[in-house]
């Protein structure tokens, strides 16, 4: 018996959050960066009483406006650090289930910049900040058709194998508005959502500002470091493991630690490995 109120109880909470009002409105508590620091600082532009521009969002970072792809930022100096504050945000879809984490893949041999969460085709894709829509486009090998918004507070979020796009380019969205249907297009079997978060187009494991299971934020803010970032290489003709530790400053060892791979593995031209 009380396993079936408890049921029900968790199917109202379902319908709740399922209306996103709970993620948008309340603010988990306590400051908790996600890798502790001696003290998080809020930055001036997450300032609560400053007017968030919609127009131009995170322009503290970007310093300019483009339709442009979604990894360009080479000449942009990455700062020290950042912190991207969580507020307001709205999990994009009502699923909590991952099919496929961050990191890299060894039965594909290529890092995976994203987390893959199972939506069925026509599901509602929300937005997980307010923001502006920077690119709303069609990748038949990629990402199909995909979305990337660009958020007030720094980051962007990608949105891809979408079977449908709700918004357009330039178009300014607020948290949990409806941006796609989920999907199965682009390099996609089965239909689900492929969702990235960047800053300044470095791919972040979305699970340390997305807790998906759970449906809530890991914490308040996430303090992405500089020095702890991850860093990839693209494998070239000729290259060797011993040369593409030497040429990123790192060791073999480390090479092979963080891509699951053996000493003898073969490595392939366009493969990418993570070498910091
Ligand atoms: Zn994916």
């Amino acid at each position: 018996m009380y396993s079936r109120l408890f049921g029900r109880i968790l199917i109202a909470v379902m319908i709740f959050r399922t209306a996103c009002l709970a993620a948008q409105d309340v603010m988990p508590a306590p400051v908790i960066p996600v890798k502790p620091m001696d003290a998080v600082t809020v930055p001036a532009h997450l300032n609560p009483g400053m007017a968030v521009d919609l127009d131009n969002p995170a322009s503290f970072l970007y310093p300019e406006w483009s339709n442009e792809y979604v990894h360009k930022f080479d000449d942009v100096p990455l700062p020290d650090s950042l912190v991207i504050s969580m507020k307001g945000y709205c999990m994009p879809t009502d699923s909590t289930r991952i099919t496929d984490r961050y990191g890299y893949r060894s039965n594909r041999g290529r890092q995976h910049f994203g987390l893959d969460i199972k939506v069925l085709t026509g599901d509602t894709i929300r937005a997980a900040f307010d923001g502006k829509v920077r690119i709303s486009r069609y990748e038949r090998r990629g990402y199909g058709h995909y979305l990337v918004i660009r958020h007030p507070n720094g980051l962007e979020t990608l949105y891809g194998h979408l079977s449908k796009k709700l918004v357009s380019e330039n178009d300014i969205v607020h948290a949990g508005d409806p941006i796609g249907l989920g999907g199965n297009t682009g390099r996609s079997t089965g239909s689900h959502l492929h969702f990235e978060t960047r800053i300044l187009g470095n791919a972040i494991n979305p699970a340390y500002l997305f807790d998906f299971p759970n449906r809530k934020a890991v914490a308040d803010y996430y303090v992405y470091q500089k020095n702890t970032r991850e860093i990839y290489y693209k494998v070239r003709k000729g290259d060797t493991l011993i040369g593409i530790a030497m040429k990123n400053e790192t060791s073999v060892a480390n090479i092979c630690k963080l891509n699951g791979i053996s000493r003898n593995a073969v490595i392939k031209v366009g493969q990418t490995l993570r070498v910091n």
